[in-house]
């Protein structure tokens, strides 16, 4: 039995299998005072080699990874594991069920709350029982975002460079294998409290991503995250190269690599309006080129907004909804960056 908080989780996590069980979380709330709150956890393991972590659901309303890490573990064999995979589908359940990205027990945004703590709420608990328990079976983490309710993002891989050369270069070879269309670069600790700085300080591989986004399922980031996931798996010993073959996995495309830290910028709504795009996701745009028109709301006669691009760059994540207040991000824009730059 495996203890943090108020979290346990009765799975064995070493012994060769397929199993299933649930990583239960006690929190005495009016609705749950008699209940746990359960989050499925899966084990398939050969009894020996590297260990893989995939993590869909740390935000609620991001479905590509839930479904991707639910799909490999109904798919995949004890025999087809060279080492062993910890399927966790639905890290923050609470905000799965509520179709959130954060938690409604506390508010708690789950990539923020790495490493965790106990006595600091369900969010930072849940974190917590990740980075104690499951972190230090792992050789590489593998979790899945998208942009959720608000945001359309490229299917894009993130590389996050940590300063020490060979982690970078290894995480570099991941992301080409990973293969998304998109690798967005960015420096270590750029997002505070995410899974992927508790995997990193731990010493394990990491890729984490983004598959398209606005609340929905994408049919085509669905199936560039399966091929990613296949081949990432197969090429880090944890399946065989004959189960990744036999669940569809193709050879990897190029991936383009853009700059997700301090060359992006946002463009950002001033007032409140209908922002009407004028470039779509992906589009090279140049600085000082119109992106976005901004219709004022309340009054008909008033000068429509231009907004222009702050840099050159790709268009890398356009908000979901068209009506925007002051300080909303519109679009983001990512310059281009070569890899033999980064390491
Ligand atoms: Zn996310």
């Amino acid at each position: 039995m495996l203890y943090y908080d108020t979290i346990s989780c009765a799975l064995d996590l070493n012994a060769a299998g397929k199993r299933s069980g649930w990583v239960d979380l006690a929190h005495s709330d009016h609705i749950h005072a008699y209940s746990a709150i359960r989050s499925p956890i899966g084990w398939i393991g050969s009894g020996s080699g590297p260990v893989a972590l995939i993590v869909g659901g740390n935000h609620g309303d991001e479905y590509e990874g839930q479904i991707i890490a639910r799909r490999l573990f109904a798919e995949l064999q004890p025999e087809d594991m060279l080492g062993g995979a910890i399927f966790l589908p639905a890290l923050n359940m609470p905000a799965v069920t509520s179709r959130s990205r954060i938690s409604p027990l506390d508010g708690g945004n789950m990539n923020r709350a790495f490493p965790g703590g106990e006595g600091q709420g369900p969010t930072r608990g849940l974190a917590g029982f990740v980075t104690r328990h499951l972190i230090p079976r792992a050789q590489l983490v593998l979790d899945i975002h998208s942009g959720g309710g608000t945001s359309e993002y490229l299917d894009a891989t993130y590389l996050t460079l940590t300063g020490n050369a060979e982690a970078d270069r290894h995480n570099l070879e991941l992301a080409r294998v990973f293969a998304l269309p998109w690798t967005m670069v960015v420096p270590m600790g750029s997002t505070g409290g995410d899974l992927d700085s508790a995997a990193l300080a731990a010493g394990c591989a990491m890729i984490s991503c983004e598959l398209g986004g606005m609340g929905t399922l994408s049919r085509d980031s669905l199936r560039l995250g399966w091929q990613g996931a296949l081949r990432l798996l197969a090429a880090q010993r944890i399946i065989t190269d004959a189960a990744a073959d036999r669940l569809g996995r193709v050879k990897a495309e190029d991936t383009r690599f853009v700059d997700m830290g301090g060359g992006s910028r946002h463009v950002t709504a001033m007032t409140q309006a209908l922002a009407e795009p004028l470039v779509g996701l992906a589009d090279h745009v140049e600085a000082g080129q119109p992106v976005v028109k901004l219709h004022p709301l309340f009054d008909l006669g008033a000068e429509r907004l231009t907004l222009t691009a702050p840099v050159a760059g790709y268009v890398a994540i356009r908000r979901t909804g068209a009506m925007v207040q002051p300080g909303d991000h519109v679009l983001t824009i990512t310059p281009g960056i070569s890899p033999d730059t980064l390491t």
